[in-house]
């Protein structure tokens, strides 16, 4: 009888909403996936908000005048960088006030896009975190910045982030050893836009081609540039073309009947799920799209 009413009491505990217990904090997180590496480090200390809605759209984002408000309201903001949130510059300009601003992505070096970018676009590669081993530098961001804002919650930060970077670290070695069942020709991938590169930096693929070579979306491709990727798909016998849930698969339809590759859709790249969908958490986010590329191409 105790044994029973001591589950039900554990069971009651992890579903109760979180306390915040440093009221007076208030920490918004700009995408849903930095909200929930945000979460891991700030444990029950803080209540981390989230800016966009899931399923938005960071690159096209335009912001209301409440979420100018909802920013404006904040003493901590978090955002990916490395030009990911175009909109940063005037939503921050326009919410005034002062407040530690934590750019996730800090001091990681960003490669050069494979999409042959216009000089007048932002040429880096914001797309960060489809390398684990980079988001355990967010962590290390975010946890720097949290103990700016709340000096007195240093050493649960610090915990925190030390356990969510073991975590990550397995999820390293867990795509690694998943990626290793496909074979070394056939780890190719065609995507939306240019999203993969730091994961195919990471565990070895090539990236043949994409929809849209840039690394925003919204762009529409021209002729010259599908009939390249066209090309490049029958060149190198690329399998699959990969798309990001909620993706126009118009196009890639039109790529796949004249190249020979399937379309595989359903990735999630640049939101979360909700709590019942495929992938509510970062870790969850990145072992649901290494299973569907792995489905895909082995
Ligand atoms: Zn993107």
């Amino acid at each position: 009888m105790k044994k029973i009413f001591v589950l039900i009491f554990f069971a009651l505990n992890a579903c109760a909403p979180m306390q915040n217990q440093k009221p007076g904090l208030n920490v918004l997180a700009v995408e849903s996936f930095l909200a929930d590496i945000a979460q891991n480090v700030a444990g029950n200390r803080v209540a981390i908000n989230v800016l966009l809605p899931i399923g938005v759209d960071p690159h096209g984002f335009e912001p209301t005048p409440s979420d100018l408000r909802r920013v404006a309201d904040a003493n901590v903001l978090i955002v990916n960088g490395a030009g990911f949130e175009d909109f940063l510059d005037d939503l921050l300009k326009n919410a005034g006030g002062k407040r530690v601003v934590i750019e996730a992505s800090a001091g990681l070096t960003a490669r050069n896009p494979r999409a042959n970018e216009s000089a007048n676009q932002h040429a880096a590669d914001p797309h960060f975190w489809f390398d684990p081993n980079h988001a355990i530098k967010y962590v290390e961001n975010i946890r720097e910045g949290l103990t700016r804002a709340d000096p007195d919650g240093a050493a649960i930060y610090r915990a925190n982030a030390d356990a969510y970077s073991a975590q990550l670290r397995d999820l390293d070695a867990w795509i690694a050893d998943q990626i290793k069942t496909i074979p070394p020709a056939q780890r190719q991938l065609v995507t939306d836009h240019d999203t993969f590169g730091y994961f195919a930096d990471r565990y070895d693929f090539q990236i043949v081609g994409m929809i849209v070579p840039s690394v925003h979306t919204g762009a529409t491709p021209s002729a010259q540039e599908m009939a390249r990727v066209i090309e490049r798909i029958k060149q190198t016998r690329a399998r699959a073309i990969f798309l990001e849930a909620g993706a126009n698969a118009q196009l890639a339809q039109q790529i796949a009947q004249e190249s020979g590759a399937r379309v595989i859709t359903g990735l999630y790249t640049h939101s979360l799920t909700d709590a019942r969908g495929n992938a509510p958490t970062y870790i969850e986010m990145m072992k649901f799209n290494t299973r569907l590329i792995v489905d895909a191409l082995k």
